[in-house]
């Protein structure tokens, strides 16, 4: 059975082509720039990497062309359209309505369409995929792959806010969570490496990106988050804030005349390490500039680590023990300075990173000291293989089960 898992974005087309029974990647990309100048298709097989100019003014165009590079004679890995068995789709906001993967059908579909007013930046183009995919290949069964379910197992303690209820039942108003497949995927695959049943587990799982958070599970349900009603809250990220008293923004608005369009831009795309250093996003770039001296690069990194480090601390707090913290995503599995530089100090709470092993990891790892009582594991992500199991199982009928075992839930052979 081959499974397409497609994450549409606002102006990008990123794809992944399975073969589910055989556990296999035949083919990944990316279409960048739709609707843009200079729209290019990023298309990769098991021997072969091309970078091409494409033009796609919409989504559909979009996936018009995945398919034709799919299928194509020299760069492709099937004949034909229908040897795509199913479409599995990220879709950022689930609301309340969605704790887990469902088949696409029409009912679904107005759904994530009204979901449109929490994530309107998101939505609109992940519901332009299945609309592109349900008028390109009609009979193909299309299934929704929500980031917040994870998250929908917090208690109400932990994703209401302290502000009027009415605001709550009337717009839905409360911390959903985000990355929620990637923090599903990492503490499975941590309880795997710890040997333990996950039902056991007490993680902090780390997704450090260009976006960030982090999360707590405990016994493989997510009981809380730190991205909240949006993707802006919580830890310092490449070019969102992250948490700020809320009196800032109406603070703002008053002193610099700001609309409300605007303060959201700065706050999404202004701030964060690209507001500190003023220049850089991409922390590669923060760590090498400040190497080599540079304040707001090293004063970055500082604030971006010790926010990280509270974050553990106040999760620590509410899992009542720790079996592991888990570093993953962009930064968290490249970056042995940003490990280090979170993990350090946090060694009265039984987490003793290993820096020789922090250097050198650069797979799947236990990077803490042997005597760790808390372990320390640098787990690379992997959000596409959970949609692709998700769309398979759900196909196959074995999804409802709770105790549904993925097939990357195996111990580590070594
Ligand atoms: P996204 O949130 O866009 O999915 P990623 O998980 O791909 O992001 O992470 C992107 C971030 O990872 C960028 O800021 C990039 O600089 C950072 N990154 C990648 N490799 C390294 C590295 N070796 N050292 C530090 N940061 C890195």
């Amino acid at each position: 059975m081959n499974i397409l898992a497609l994450n549409c974005g606002s102006s990008s087309v990123k794809y992944q082509l399975y073969d589910a029974d055989k556990n296999k990647l035949l083919a990944k990309g990316a279409i960048e720039r739709i609707g843009f100048v200079g729209t290019f298709i990023i298309h990769q097989t098991k021997n072969q990497k091309h970078r091409l100019e494409c033009e796609c003014a919409t989504h559909k165009d979009a996936i018009y062309t995945v398919f034709k590079f799919l299928t194509d004679e020299e760069f492709g890995v099937i004949t034909e359209l229908n040897q795509i068995d199913a479409v599995g789709h990220r879709i950022v906001h689930g609301g309340e309505k969605f704790d887990k993967s469902v088949l696409v059908d029409d009912k679904v579909i107005s759904e994530i369409d009204s979901l449109s007013t929490l994530a309107p930046l998101h939505n609109p183009p992940n519901l332009a995929g299945i609309m592109a995919i349900k008028s390109l290949c009609p009979n193909v069964p299309q299934v929704a792959v929500f980031d917040t379910a994870f998250h929908q197992t917090m208690p109400a303690t932990a994703y209401l806010y302290a502000i009027p209820m009415k605001w709550y039942e009337k717009y839905g108003v409360r911390k959903y969570g985000f990355h929620g497949t990637s923090h599903l995927y990492v503490t499975r695959r941590a309880a795997c490496m710890l040997n333990k049943d996950i039902k056991d587990t007490k993680f902090i799982s780390l997704h450090i990106g260009n976006g960030v958070s982090v999360t707590a599970v405990k016994g493989g349900k997510s009981i809380d988050t730190s991205m909240g009603f949006t993707p802006l809250d919580g830890a310092v990220m490449g070019t969102r804030s992250g948490s700020i008293d809320p009196a800032v923004v109406l603070f703002m608005m008053d002193k610099e005349g700001f609309t409300t369009e605007e303060v959201n831009t700065v706050l999404n795309k202004r701030s964060g390490v690209l507001g500190i250093t003023g220049r850089y996003t991409d922390r590669r770039d923060i760590s090498r500039v400040a190497g080599e001296g540079d304040k707001l690069c090293q004063l970055a990194m500082d604030i971006e680590s010790y926010r990280l480090k509270k974050l553990i601390g106040e999760y620590y707090a509410v899992l009542g023990g720790l079996d592991a913290v888990i570093f993953t995503a962009g930064v968290g599995e490249n970056s042995s300075i940003a490990r280090k530089m979170v993990c350090d100090g946090l060694e009265h709470f039984g987490i003793f990173l290993d820096d020789e092993k922090n250097e050198n990891a650069h797979s799947e790892s236990d990077i803490s000291k042997d005597e760790s009582p808390v372990k320390v594991l640098m787990i690379p992500t992997n959000e596409e293989i959970v949609i692709i199991e998700d769309v398979k199982a759900i196909l196959d009928g074995t999804y409802h089960n709770h105790d549904f075992k993925y097939s990357f839930e195996v111990k580590n052979e070594s």
